[in-house]
């Protein structure tokens, strides 16, 4: 390749190592041409991959403000800028600010399911999307990502760890730092599926612990702790508990889904 003109390698990679990149976009363009993009949720043709038709994304319950600056809900009338709801003020949770990109219901739920269940790490990518879009402020804020852990045995039947996967997203489009291995499951729980508020919370004492040898990491940082889905909260709040003792300065929480009640 010496009898190359400097100038010209500079301007122009020679042929051969294009190559590479050229099969590449061939074998792209091949690929987009028999499994043309389909909505991840009802499978109608779509313009760009990993996406949802215009009806699905309709259909979900996007979450803005108004909403409760602690736990996320949304609010049906505007109270003002900044305000707690009743709910967050009568039992205050651990962490600092939750905020979740839609309400848990619909596509959403059938989503996180398919998700969940179905070992699906491309709906895992655009959850995360829109998680780090809903919680912008909150991922400005943060020094490290974490997510929520399976308990061991439970990651060993599911094989896919759906907390994982989102914050992995979340931490690459805030481009915040992700720990995945911050928090540990220390006690297998019972499922909380048909629990009481008090029987979750219970349930899942003592559940969580920071792993040894995480404390140094964690020591005075704004941690975001990332989930699929809040319902009662009992299991942000076990976890928050737990890296605020190993010492992480703030806890805040971000998850996809919010299970909202009817007021
Ligand atoms: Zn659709």
């Amino acid at each position: 390749m010496t009898d190359i003109p400097e100038d010209a390698a500079q301007r122009s990679p020679p042929a051969w190592r294009r190559l590479p990149a050229l099969l590449a976009g061939v074998r792209r363009a091949a690929l987009d041409a028999l499994y043309p993009p389909i909505c991840l949720h009802c499978s109608q043709a779509v313009s760009a991959p990993q996406a949802l038709c215009p009806v699905c994304w309709r259909s979900l319950g996007f979450i803005t403000r108004p909403c409760c600056e602690r736990l996320g809900a949304p609010f049906a009338v505007d109270p003002g800028a900044g305000t707690t709801s009743p709910a967050a003020i009568a039992d205050p949770p651990p962490w600092g600010r939750a905020r979740a990109a839609v309400r848990y219901d619909g596509v959403a739920r059938d989503l996180v399911h398919a998700m969940k269940f179905g070992d699906r790490p491309d709906i895992a990518r655009l959850l995360g999307r829109m998680m780090a879009t809903a919680g912008a402020e909150l991922l400005a804020d943060a020094e490290l990502v974490t997510p929520t852990p399976l308990h061991r045995t439970r990651l060993w039947s599911r094989r896919f760890n759906q907390a994982a996967a989102l914050a992995e997203t979340v931490s690459r489009h805030g481009g915040r730092p992700m720990a995945p291995d911050i928090l540990r499951r220390v006690r297998r729980t019972a499922p909380q599926v048909g629990l009481t508020r008090t029987a979750r919370a219970s349930n899942l004492r003592g559940a969580f612990a920071v792993a040894s040898g995480a404390r140094a990491r964690i020591a005075g940082k704004r941690v975001l702790l990332v989930d699929d889905v809040m319902t009662s909260g009992a299991t942000a709040a076990a976890a928050t508990r737990a890296l605020l003792k190993a010492g992480a300065a703030q806890v805040d929480v971000l998850t996809f889904a919010l299970v909202v009640r009817a007021r």
